[in-house]
């Protein structure tokens, strides 16, 4: 079926065609042989049926006379007859009367009877019949003489004869049948190319078309078939392609012109778009350029600014260390507040180009959040406090503290926010808080909240006041100042932080302000685990009327394993120290071990109450710290009778908190009460002077001026080089243990003399000086080209005293530095014998003839300033000094005196350098002139009468060191 279904058309045509055929000669010559062997057979039958009516007219007489001679006389006649096989003729008895048989053969009466029986014919029936058997004909026929039957004839024909004609019939029509379907054949051949032939045309026709895109006609087909209603057809749709493909081409062509036009209008708005984009690249790199000149117009501008303002602030900063009146004070505090309002509005002046120039970077260093977050409450306090309110600081003691970030830009953020919660809240409290979420992927959204109670913000105007410039009260007549920058700086900040900043003002008042950055954690150092141990299980009890404060204390203290009870007021405080805890440890009933108090507090204040527990015996061993928000309570006499131990300054540090309950009840009490008092505060940091050798390279006279007496006051000895080149030449004759180190200085900037001497180091192998640059230049960047350039640090002018003591104690080694008094009264005396020393020096190094036996030989004030560097508890602190100069100075004059033996020039100024700064220090100022005028010398050229100073300084020298075994010897009794 497949095969026919994928043949060609004229291979079905043919095949169709010539089984039509087939089937018609088939059916024709079945039809035709069936009639032939019908008639055959009939004709047969009636040509024997005839001979035996004939036959049997003829026996009937001898029948009738019983003469079955001539019957068999007669029968014998039929010889003539070649197809007769067999003659019977049987009487009306049945018995057989006469037969013959071709051949003699006599069959006899059983042999016919039984010749009849075995094609079930009675011999009886004398009716006409007929049978076909085995190739013969029986005729029957009964013999009648007048309608009287007197017996029966039969005669069998020999029949195969009509077997041999249809063999014969057969062969003819096996060849007429070959003969028409050879015919149909040709026939069919011929005429199924009449419709294939066509189709076929077709066919070709749709593959040219499909391949060629011949859309010719087809030759015309005048027949009325449906093969030509196709062609024509086909014809006819071909006519629509051939129009349809001249329209194509018409519109393509037209496309075309369309394309030409636009392609030509396209080149030239090319031409147009690069003159454009050449144009653009100029006024972008004009732009560039100006924004490079605006970037560098404001590091200029910075720099310019920045340097008076240093004259300034540094300066007024050391006036008021100076005697001074009280009008000129006041004079003085306005100069100095004027100045940092404009160095704040510079700041933020300069942040805002930066933001806005897109020239802010972000700094990624590792840092500690919690120190963070209580440096900057630390700095708050004071301002807090002198506006009457309440600064809380909350941090979570589990909190993950360590953190990889911009510290710097998180502190300026939370500084103004925190400025102006302090600047417009009247009374209540601040509270600046945190916290952190975990984010995945080792980073942590950190939320800042810093809530007051303060005149709050109306609701339409929150959005406004993130719009730079723009302030809540933009009235003439506002009371309070502000540029109204400080917000949207610190907006763009912690956006530039990943994160937001916004404002709410609840219905219940004040403001609260919130801001997140996303944070990478890093490691933290912790409290260990050994010193947490200290304080488990130890019973205090928190007196404060601040339910926040109260909050974080039990926050803090319950981490560090301590059984904490609170108190809201000293009422409340006594009537349970009174009724069970009061008694210390060891004693039977349970104890609070110590107590820690607030100093403000409504009714009874925090020195009441410890005056009261310290008068009642039974709960005075109680060991009291206190807390306040002022630096110092009372005054010292009232503190010792009243029994505190230590304070602090709210809020505490953490690990300052830790740690002065750690010294609280580790300290052994004195039976005397005033030896007790162990005073402590954290501005402990601030009376720490330092025993270094500072190379200050500066060209800027105010600077020079300004950091000569910072570092002067911080006990500091300075050489000053005046640019880099001079910075070089005193860096390789002098050992010093820090140089600060301006950035921009004629012949020799900063950043070449620190390269240079980075590579010096290299090449002698020698230790790294910390070298700190000094800089007016805020611009990002600036810290970055510090350190690539070698220096270890910055310092951004202008700087303060408290700026440059906390560089000098993060760089110098930590024996160079000295905590002194425990006391602040101590720190003015030292600031006050160190001015005296200045202008003693002054006068002493202003006149060249000045003998040292017009002065003493050592100066008591020096000896004094080193001696209220003494520490409860710590060696002999001006024995100290003195045995190392003693060390120190002989092993200097013994360089001095082989120097000026062999008359090295350099080798004789740093060991007169040396020893002059060293004897200074020890007082013996005459001495140390006599070395200062010896190293000018020795700067100046060759040592003429080099050997007579020397003589001169061996003489006060020797002098000296008696005067100071004198001292020695006298100190040693005192303690
Ligand atoms: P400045 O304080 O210098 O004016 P800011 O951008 O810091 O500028 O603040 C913009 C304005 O937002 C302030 O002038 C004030 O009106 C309002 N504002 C900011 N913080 C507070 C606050 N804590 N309480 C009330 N108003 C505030």
């Amino acid at each position: 079926m497949n095969y026919f279904r994928d043949a060609s058309i004229s291979t079905k045509l043919i095949i169709l065609m010539m089984l039509s055929s087939f089937i018609v000669v088939c059916l024709s010559t079945t039809a035709f042989l069936f009639n032939e062997v019908l008639t055959s057979r009939e004709r047969a039958q009636q040509q024997l049926s005839t001979l035996t009516d004939v036959v049997g007219i003829n026996v009937t007489a001898a029948l009738a006379f019983d003469d079955s001679v001539s019957a068999r006389e007669m029968l014998k006649a039929l010889q003539a007859e070649p197809g007769i096989i067999s003659a019977f003729v049987v009487n009306r008895e049945n018995d057989l009367f006469a037969e013959y048989h071709r051949g003699g053969n006599h069959f006899g009466f059983p042999g016919v009877e039984h010749y009849f029986k075995s094609r079930g014919i009675q011999l009886t029936d004398l009716s006409s019949h007929h049978y076909f058997d085995s190739g013969e004909l029986l005729v029957i026929k009964p013999i009648l003489l007048e309608d009287d039957p007197l017996g029966t004839m039969y005669l069998i024909s020999d029949m195969r004869h009509l077997g041999q004609a249809l063999i014969n019939y057969l062969w003819i029509a096996l060849g007429v049948f070959v003969a028409t379907l050879s015919m149909a054949y040709m026939l069919a051949v011929q005429l199924q190319s009449v419709i294939s032939k066509r189709l076929l045309m077709l066919n070709e026709k749709v593959n040219r078309i499909a391949e060629c895109d011949d859309y010719s006609a087809l030759t015309n087909d005048d027949s009325k078939d449906e093969v030509g209603a196709l062609v024509q057809g086909f014809n006819a749709m071909l006519a629509q392609l051939r129009q349809r493909d001249t329209s194509i081409m018409h519109y393509q062509t037209q496309l075309e012109e369309q394309v030409d036009a636009r392609t030509q209008e396209l080149f030239r708005s090319k031409n147009k778009l690069e003159h454009t984009v050449i144009d653009l690249k100029l006024a972008k790199e004009k732009a560039e350029s100006a924004n490079e000149a605006k970037s560098q117009f404001l590091a200029n501008m910075s720099h310019e600014i920045r340097t008076p303002m240093n004259g300034i602030l540094g300066m007024s900063e050391l006036l008021q260390e100076t005697s001074l009146n009280e009008a000129q004070r006041r004079f003085l505090k306005t100069i100095r507040n004027s100045g940092k309002s404009l160095l704040t509005i510079i700041n933020d002046i300069l942040d805002f180009s930066k933001i806005e120039a897109e020239k802010l970077e972000l700094e990624s260093i590792e840092f500690d959040l919690r120190v963070l977050m209580e440096e900057l409450c630390i700095t708050f306090v004071e301002r807090a406090y002198s506006n009457g309110l309440e600064l809380i600081c909350k941090v979570p003691p589990e909190m993950h503290v360590g953190y990889r970030g911009d510290p710097g830009r998180i502190r300026q953020i939370l500084t103004n926010l925190m400025g102006n919660a302090i600047k417009f809240t009247k009374q209540g409290e601040v509270l600046v808080s945190v916290e952190a979420i975990d984010v995945g992927n080792g980073e942590n959204e950190i939320r800042f909240e810093v809530r007051d109670t303060g005149i709050g913000i109306p609701a339409e105007q929150v959005e406004m006041i993130f719009d730079s410039f723009s302030q809540a009260d933009g009235s003439t007549t506002r009371k309070y100042g502000g540029t109204g920058l400080g917000l949207a700086i610190s907006k763009r900040l912690a956006e530039l932080m990943g994160g937001l900043l916004s404002a709410k003002s609840p219905e219940e008042g004040g403001s609260t302000f919130g801001f997140t950055v996303n944070l990478r954690r890093a490691s933290e150092k912790e409290i260990s685990e050994h010193s947490i141990s200290n304080l488990h299980g130890l019973r205090c009890l928190v007196v404060d009327d601040n339910d926040t404060n109260r909050e974080i204390l039990q926050h803090q203290l319950s981490a560090w394993g301590l059984d904490a009870n609170f108190a809201a007021s000293g009422e409340e405080a006594l009537q349970i120290l009174r009724g069970g805890g009061g008694t210390p440890r060891g004693s039977q009933s349970h104890c609070f071990d110590f107590a820690i108090l607030d100093m403000h507090m409504p009714e009874m204040d925090g020195l009441e109450l410890a005056l009261l527990i310290r008068e009642d015996a039974k709960i005075a061993p109680i060991r009291v710290m206190m807390l306040s928000s002022v630096f110092l309570i009372g005054d010292s006499e009232s503190r010792k009778k009243a029994g505190i131990l230590y304070q602090l300054t709210k809020p505490a540090p953490q690990r300052q908190l830790y740690q002065t309950i750690v010294s609280l009840m580790s300290a052994v009490l004195q039976s005397n009460e005033e030896e007790n008092i162990i005073f402590e505060s954290d501005r402990l940091t601030k009376e720490v002077v330092f025993n270094a050798e500072i190379l200050l390279a500066e060209d800027n006279l105010v600077n020079q001026e300004v950091a000569l007496n910072m570092l002067n006051i911080l006990g500091c000895n300075i050489q000053i080089a005046n640019d880099g080149e001079e910075a070089l030449r005193l860096y390789r004759s002098t050992s010093f243990d820090l140089i600060l180190m301006d950035c921009q200085m004629p012949r020799m900037d900063g950043y070449e003399a620190t390269d240079e001497i980075r590579r010096q180091e290299k090449r002698l192998l020698v230790g790294r000086v910390p070298i700190i640059a000094l800089t007016a230049n805020a611009l990002s960047g600036d810290r970055e080209k510090c350190i690539e350039s070698g220096m270890s640090d910055y310092l951004s002018k202008p700087f303060s005293i408290d700026s440059m003591r906390e560089l000098l104690v993060k760089w110098l080694a930590p024996s160079k530095a000295i905590n002194t008094a425990n006391d602040l009264e101590k720190g003015d005396s030292l600031v006050r014998s160190l001015e005296k020393r200045e202008s003693q020096n002054d006068d002493v190094f202003n006149d060249e003839e000045h003998s040292s036996a017009d002065s003493d030989l050592l100066d008591q004030g020096v000896l004094n300033n080193i001696r209220v560097l003494q520490r409860k508890g710590a060696p002999n602190m001006l024995n100290k000094v003195i045995g190392l100069y003693f060390d120190q100075s002989a092993l200097g004059m013994d360089r001095l005196r082989a120097a000026i033996k062999v008359l090295d020039i350099d080798e004789t100024r740093a060991a007169a350098h040396a020893l002059k700064s060293s004897s200074a220090n020890v007082g013996a100022l005459g001495l140390a002139d006599q070395f200062r005028l010896l190293e000018n010398r020795a700067l100046q050229g060759p040592l003429d009468n080099a050997s007579e100073s020397l003589k001169r300084i061996e003489s006060e020298y020797s002098q000296v060191i008696l005067a100071l075994r004198q001292e020695m010897s006298t100190e040693g009794k005192c303690a």
